[in-house]
């Protein structure tokens, strides 16, 4: 019974993993294929604001990118046949491990240094090849391996000792570890979203007050009738490392804040700021950030608990091409494996995340008139060469946020 469940898993793991990567080659070619087909027509709703210029550069800075993202899927599916049917993951354990717990360890963290060294020449060419060629990059060598060395250090800090508590979790608790571990990983993650925005982006960044003025005021009075009482608002230098403009809101109980780019603060004007905060404080009324969190969780739960039941099936093992049985290679097939499984729930997230955008803009047109979001809008997407428009599928499948021609439509 066990080799047939095996041969299955085997089988269907296998496919799932040329499936997953072939999907979304061809999302990436519908794509290009969509923008190609309308680079000269812009959409009319967008006729006054998106020169021709700003449209064609839209579009070859896209294509650019899904270029690029064609060759990685096709390097990612390489390396993943390699560490799975071709068993190059079983032989790191061999290598690295001398099947202690320690080993386990060893064996997980350096599979994560083989595979973000593999991924590091795409985001070196995606900076200092794509973002340069349509002036976006403001990066150095310098700054670039900089980030590299301290985002190093701060995971290893924090995910080594982490990694090591779950694993005596599980040695030690033999029925009750992944309840346990849950709960340690979910107080763990809960923390990291308290000092993300105090303490570990301003380790990157510098976070600057709003500087006193009428549109300090103006905020304040907007904060104080959506009934925002906490650190704030503060502006990004995110000009130190490229043109992008953003807004976003983050963190949660007292350490909330809303972070504009200092880049596209200097891009819009007071109304539009103020109508750009109301969206963001609309996230923040809506309780967008806990629902996600509370979402998140429950998966994590039923995560943990499918990862217990399995843990004693020599079958699940072997079906991911793993013929060693410890706690470590169970977190690595959860940690690497289990997503091919999930991806095609991925769109979910995506629908989800989109509600919340038309939420957030109706939330802000109560507090801001709609032209002023329309116009910071605009000006987002032609300042960043964002497409106004895209592939329907794509979007379905990917976009966080609806592309700005929907959310013009419900905000007229
Ligand atoms: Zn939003």
């Amino acid at each position: 019974m066990g080799n047939l469940f095996s041969y299955y898993t085997q089988i269907l793991f296998l496919t799932l993993i040329i499936i997953n990567h072939l999907w979304e080659i061809y999302l990436a070619r519908r794509q290009a294929n969509y923008l190609m087909k309308n680079r000269f027509r812009i959409p009319e709703m967008f006729a006054q604001d998106i020169t021709p210029d700003d449209h064609q550069k839209s579009t070859l800075y896209a294509d650019d990118k899904l270029r690029m993202t064609q060759v990685k899927l096709i390097y990612q599916l390489s390396l993943y046949l390699y560490w799975f049917p071709f068993r190059g993951a079983e032989s790191l354990y061999m290598n690295v491990s001398n099947f202690t717990l320690t080993g386990d360890a060893v064996f997980l963290i350096s599979f994560v240094m083989i595979q973000s060294l593999l991924s590091l020449p795409f985001s070196y060419i995606s900076t200092f090849f794509i973002e340069k060629k349509y002036g976006f990059n403001r990066t150095t060598h310098k700054l670039f391996f900089t980030d590299l060395l301290k985002g190093l250090l701060l995971s290893s800090m924090i995910l080594i000792p982490l990694l090591f508590v779950v694993l005596l979790t599980m040695s030690y608790f033999k029925n009750s570890w992944w309840v346990i571990s849950f709960a340690i990983l979910t107080i763990f993650q809960l923390g990291m979203l308290w000092i993300y925005p105090s303490f570990i982006a301003p380790m990157f960044n510098k976070f600057s007050p709003l500087s006193e003025g009428p549109l300090k005021s103006r905020i304040e009075k907007l904060l104080e009738e959506v009934g925002f009482h906490a650190q704030g608002i503060f502006v990004m230098d995110a000009s130190r490392r490229s043109t992008h403009g953003n807004a976003y809101f983050t963190g949660f109980g007292k350490n909330k804040r809303v972070v504009f780019y200092d880049t596209l603060m200097d891009k819009l004007s007071d109304d539009e700021v103020i109508a750009v905060l109301a969206h963001e404080l609309g996230h923040l009324k809506l309780k967008h950030i806990p629902k996600q969190i509370a979402i998140s969780l429950v998966l994590s739960f039923f995560g943990f608990l499918a990862m217990y039941l399995l843990s004693r099936a020599d079958w699940f093992y072997t079906g991911h091409f793993m013929r060693i049985t410890s706690n470590g290679v169970l977190l690595f097939i959860f940690s690497f494996a289990a997503s091919f499984y999930t991806f095609w729930f991925s769109p979910l997230s995506s629908i989800f995340s989109r509600k919340n955008e038309f939420e957030a803009d109706a939330f802000a047109c109560k507090y801001a008139q709609a032209k002023d979001l329309k116009h910071a809008l605009t000006k987002l997407y032609k300042f960043n060469a964002s497409p106004v428009q895209s592939d329907p599928w794509y979007v379905f499948f990917y976009y966080s946020h609806p592309t700005p021609t929907e959310r013009f439509q419900r905000l007229s």
